[in-house]
């Protein structure tokens, strides 16, 4: 099969579909890939990488969009609409259930799209969401310990203390993939650090992981309020799948927060469980509110495009030698790839992007 690998066009984004190590799997597995020149660039992969794992460099998108399967990060933007036709398999993450205008490209143009964000197996995990949700996680400790700076507007308060000064007070909100790698960074850097969640499980098995070094808190509005108004940095790591996540935090308790805290609500692509967080880009990324600094970046991963790029590849390989192999024949026996179908032949065929916009499925 012939895979077309198009550089990134979306704004600020910097990760690539394939590595040289992910391109290598599939020249020797008999397979032809294209990649557009400079593809790698934003995540320090050169075109000469390419080449020595077996690729073509092709001048143009138009060249790498000609494969078969094409394989990309982001969702197509408006200048790639005009490379989709009818026997394009594309699989990149796509969140059409927000994006009518894609999906409506899709559907007439019959793209056979895989997303990356619902390919999921059978214990219900998101193999394609965890790596960019370990990422953001860690990223996050990093980004408020950044923010807790005098100098970045924040209240002057080090991640770790020092002899005799108390360290900081990072209070996490959700004991998932984010909240779990963000306790990660935040006790490795010597923090006081609680995570609060509603689910048992999910808690037992922190406080058993971390032996000690973290607490673990039940997470009612009771217990978020005293959690918050003691904290430095307030890490907003909730998820309902598919769902708008609860805003926890609401505007009325921000002035009871301590001045120049920072709140990192990584969960803002979901609607955020701060009610004050809006959206915001790695350009403008903090804003600030009653005294409080809010981070609001909805692709973090994106600002580590070098780490992102290798996470993200580690997981998706596998699925992409599948779709090389054997085509669209690869979801018969691929459960977890065919929840990833989301169109084909005009057809929506996820029921969540179905319901998105009331279309049978
Ligand atoms: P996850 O499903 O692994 O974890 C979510 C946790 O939230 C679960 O443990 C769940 O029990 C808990 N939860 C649900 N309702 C709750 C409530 N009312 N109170 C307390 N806890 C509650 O999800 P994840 O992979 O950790 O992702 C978390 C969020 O981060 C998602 O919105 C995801 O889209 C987002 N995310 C954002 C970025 C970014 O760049 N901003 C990157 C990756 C992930």
């Amino acid at each position: 099969m012939i895979i077309g690998l198009p550089k990134e066009t979306k704004e600020d984004e910097y990760r690539v579909g394939l590595t040289p190590g992910n391109v290598h799997t599939l020249a020797e597995r008999g397979h032809k890939v294209l990649v557009e020149a400079g593809a790698g660039a934003g995540s320090i992969i050169s075109d000469q990488d390419y080449q020595d794992a077996g690729a073509t460099i092709v001048a143009h998108a138009a060249d790498a969009w000609s494969a078969d399967l094409v394989v990309k990060v982001k969702e197509p933007t408006p200048a790639e609409y005009q490379y989709l036709r009818k026997d394009l398999m594309l699989f990149a993450y796509l969140h059409l259930a927000s994006n009518r205008e894609l999906a409506e490209k899709l559907l007439t143009n019959e793209v056979s799209a895989l997303a990356y964000e619902t390919v999921q197996i059978e214990s219900g995990m998101l193999p394609l969401l965890m790596p960019m949700s370990e990422v953001a996680g860690r990223m996050a400790v990093q980004i408020g310990a950044t923010y807790l700076l005098k100098t970045q507007g924040g209240r002057g308060v080090l991640m770790g203390g020092v002899p005799g000064v108390a360290p900081a007070n990072v209070v996490i909100l959700g004991a998932g993939a984010v909240g779990t790698n963000a306790a990660v960074v935040a006790t490795g850097m010597g923090a006081m650090v609680t995570v609060l969640d509603i689910n048992y499980e999910r808690l037992k098995s922190l406080d058993d992981r971390f032996s000690g070094r973290l607490q673990t808190r039940y997470c009612d509005a009771f217990n978020v309020r005293q959690a918050v108004y003691d904290a430095d940095l307030v890490i907003g790591a909730v998820l309902i799948p598919g769902g708008r996540t609860p805003w926890l935090v609401t505007r009325k308790m921000l002035p009871n927060m301590r001045t120049g805290s920072v709140i990192v609500d990584v969960a803002v692509d979901q609607g955020g469980c701060v009610e004050t967080t809006r959206p915001t880009t790695h350009s403008h990324p903090v804003f600030e509110v009653d005294g409080v600094l809010h981070y609001g970046v909805t692709n973090m991963p994106g600002a580590v495009p070098r780490t992102s790029t290798f996470a993200l590849n580690n997981q998706t390989a596998n699925y992409v030698a599948c779709l090389a192999d054997e085509g669209l024949a690869a979801l018969q026996n691929n459960q977890a790839l065919m929840r990833g179908l989301n169109v084909y032949r005009g057809q929506v065929m996820h029921s969540a992007v179905a319901k998105a916009f009331d279309l049978p499925c």
